[in-house]
């Protein structure tokens, strides 16, 4: 579990992306979950706050990609720990199927995270400028197409 508590794991903006996707809604409980900063550091234990929670745990090999990543309030993914979503909400499983294989907003979950966290924004920027030179320097890497199948879950 300890890999949940924090949120390093991810970037700040593919987190957001998720919640957009998911309504900003747990897929479990239905209700409304919200994500903030507390106390210098991303990090929100309330109930209602939102989580991520993986489909398929880390500890049996599932990825940290958005296509094994749902919206869970902090409450259900305690409750869920992890079991397998069949074994323990079998009803949702339609429902988390049609959740991953939606694709997240990217440029929606960079523009929330801007406006929670200024320094994010900044250091993104900072990171594209670096990424255009070096798109400029370099040639597209061969692995190419391999990354098109996870892009496309
Ligand atoms: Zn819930």
């Amino acid at each position: 579990m300890s890999h949940k508590q924090g949120f390093r794991w991810i970037s700040l903006r593919t987190r957001l992306a998720i919640y957009s996707r998911d309504d900003w809604r747990c897929l479990a409980c239905g209700r409304k979950v919200t994500w903030r900063k507390g106390r210098g550091k991303w990090t929100d234990h309330r109930p209602t706050a939102a989580s991520l929670d993986h489909v398929t745990p880390r500890c049996v090999g599932g990825s940290n990609a958005p296509s094994n990543l749902i919206t869970l309030c902090v409450g259900c993914n305690s409750a869920r720990a992890d079991v397998p979503i069949g074994a323990w909400r079998p009803e949702l499983l339609d429902t988390v199927a049609i959740a991953v294989s939606t694709p997240i907003d990217r440029a929606m979950g960079r523009a929330l995270a801007d406006e929670l966290d200024p320094a994010f924004g900044e250091r993104m920027r900072a990171k594209d400028r670096g990424a255009r030179r070096r798109a400029r320097s370099t040639p597209p890497p061969s692995t190419q197409r391999g990354c098109a199948v996870l892009n496309g879950l």
